[in-house]
């Protein structure tokens, strides 16, 4: 973690930036370590300090050992506090995360003496490749949903109601060594699987219905993120139309994914697919999208998408239709790229699973 820090200030360098000041959780983790819910990181060539208060101090210690000074604070951790340490640092022109500081919190630090610059871009852009640690964790968890999924299928059955399904799910990711789910699990059954982010209701599942279900898990602060579509009985013929051309579009694209193309590539590949087939107005979203300390990170693959996905990227691949009043099918894989080509981290099959 160190490393992340000498990452940044290089960066920060290059555009005679003296400090950053992190006050964003997910930053805050990423840089320091520190998983507590308050604290400002100060980072700058002439020393690394994380500021807060008492009831983190022991766990700050703990978790930032031999990556930066921990000192405990009053709670508020007043502006005046960080400009104490900045002035220490002889820091005069200051990063800060202009994505994700409140207009509270800056109209405190604008007062101060420094000249402040706009910067999420340059430090969440620290976080785009992904290091072996990082690639090892979302594996990690990865394996529980893939794994809490197989139980799933077993455990699964018509009558049951989509909560019900969720809160089996959700229990065998973390049976399975999940630390928490890395977002809610989406579950639409039959003509509820046309809402792309289906909250999970008292609907019981009907026999012939195909259900949607995305879900993660999230293990060291790191999430996975898959989406499968499974039926419950035989579906209508429309439906295993649909699903075949989601399967076939996924498989496509996932066919051409390799390291330092455009993402908007990656989203032509499974649109121009699902179009050609008379379902582009029901593919209403992007392709995918990057994931790791956050679920929905940098980059994403959409139709507007400059970005180049270089080794260490993650990128999850998931096209699906939705047809209003009948259902939806998508299916999604997350996956890392290498430096010559990406690691599928699903294992579980996508061929149609009929229960
Ligand atoms: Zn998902
Ligand atoms: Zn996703």
């Amino acid at each position: 973690m160190k490393s992340r820090c000498d990452k940044l200030l290089k960066k920060l360098a290059e555009k005679n930036i003296d400090a950053a000041i992190i006050t964003s959780p997910i930053n805050r983790r990423y840089f320091s370590g520190f998983t507590g819910s308050n604290g400002v990181v100060i980072v700058s060539a002439a020393g690394r300090v994380l500021l807060t208060d008492f009831r983190y101090t022991i766990q700050a210690n703990m978790q930032c050992a031999g990556i930066c000074e921990v000192r405990q604070v009053d709670r508020s951790i007043s502006p005046q506090l960080v400009e104490a340490v900045l002035n220490e640092f002889g820091a005069k022109v200051v990063a800060f995360e202009d994505a994700a500081m409140t207009v509270a919190e800056y109209s405190g630090y604008i007062k101060l003496p420094f000249e402040f610059v706009p910067s999420s871009d340059v430090i969440c852009g620290c976080r785009l490749s992904k290091d072996a640690h990082e690639i090892a964790m979302m594996q990690k968890a990865q394996d529980c949903a893939d794994a809490g999924f197989a139980e799933l299928l077993k455990r699964a059955k018509v009558g049951m109601t989509e909560i019900e399904l969720r809160n089996e799910l959700d229990y065998l990711m973390r049976r399975f060594g999940a630390e928490e789910n890395s977002f809610d699990t989406i579950v639409g059954s039959g003509p509820n699987g046309a809402l792309c982010h289906a909250y999970p209701g008292q609907r019981r599942i009907q026999n012939g219905d195909m259900v949607v279900i995305d879900f993660g898990a999230r293990v060291g602060g790191y999430c996975s993120d898959m989406t499968r579509t499974i039926a419950f009985g035989q579906p209508c013929d429309e439906m295993m139309k649909i699903y075949k051309i989601v399967h076939e579009a996924q498989l496509k694209t996932l066919g051409i994914l390799r390291p330092n193309m455009v993402a908007s590539e990656l989203d032509l590949c499974a649109r121009d697919y699902i179009t050609e087939h008379g379902y582009g107005e029901c593919f209403g979203h992007g392709l995918g999208h990057g994931f790791g300390l956050e679920v929905h990170e940098n980059p994403y693959a959409n139709s507007r998408s400059t970005e180049l996905l270089v080794p260490g990227s993650t990128i999850t691949v998931e096209p699906g239709i939705y047809v209003e009043g009948l259902g939806g099918v998508r299916i999604e894989d997350c996956c890392v790229l290498t430096e010559d080509g990406f690691i599928n981290m699903c294992h579980t099959t996508k061929d149609l699973i009929i229960l």
